[in-house]
């Protein structure tokens, strides 16, 4: 890596300088052995890293993988801090939410949307700052599975509402492009919380809104 693409990484992410790292000849001993892997994984598949349009490809796969990452770096919880005293009794429903996330068993993308239904009791939170719980969840190593429920869980902690439920939708390229290869596949899961959980009438008002 050179000392320009080591500056831009560290420019980016000051966290890379936060743990034990050591810094040796103008680059990070991690960064180092991290581009060496990669070179290795090139010759491990049977291309050469020095020919042309792999030279930089170490560089990219961890500014990438930075990028991917960067839920890490927050508690995405605290979106929903800002409530709003509000005499609402019914559904809010935040549907359609796009993310974009890493399978953390083939760090290959999974992707789709989330659909989030709240009733609160309370404390409402803006309507943007589901959007950004979600993204906080889904820019780290993870499963559907774990994902939905970090989702319910948040706004359970932070908003105490009569009940929640969070539904997932996402195609993972693991599926679509290797193993079984099925490309359409879209794989759902659901987190049911509070009233939606003996509430069937509820949960149906909530799945017929999602198809409209
Ligand atoms: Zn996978």
């Amino acid at each position: 890596m050179t000392s320009e693409q080591y500056l831009l990484l560290r420019e980016k992410f000051p966290h890379l300088l936060n743990h034990q790292s050591v810094e040796e000849n103008g680059s990070l001993v991690e960064i180092d052995n991290f581009s060496v892997a990669i070179k290795q994984l090139i010759i491990l598949c049977g291309d050469d890293p020095k020919r042309d349009g792999l030279q930089e490809t170490p560089f990219r796969v961890l500014k990438a993988f930075l990028e991917s990452t960067e839920g890490y770096r927050e508690d995405p919880k605290l979106h929903l801090e800002k409530t709003f005293d509000i005499q609402h009794k019914g559904l809010i429903l935040i549907k359609d939410i796009d993310f974009y996330s890493l399978c953390e068993h083939h760090f290959s993308p999974f992707f789709g949307v989330a659909h989030v239904g709240y009733i609160p009791k309370e404390k409402i939170t803006g309507l943007s700052k589901v959007g950004r719980l979600v993204e906080g969840y889904a820019k780290r190593f993870q499963v559907q599975e774990r994902l939905t429920t970090q989702i319910a869980q948040a706004i359970e902690e932070v908003l105490d509402p009569e009940g929640t439920i969070v539904l997932v939708e996402a195609k993972h390229m693991c599926m679509c492009s290797r193993g079984i290869k099925k490309a359409n596949t879209v794989t759902t899961t659901s987190s049911i919380r509070g009233i939606y959980e003996n509430r069937p009438d509820l949960r149906a008002e909530f799945y017929s809104l999602i198809k409209n």
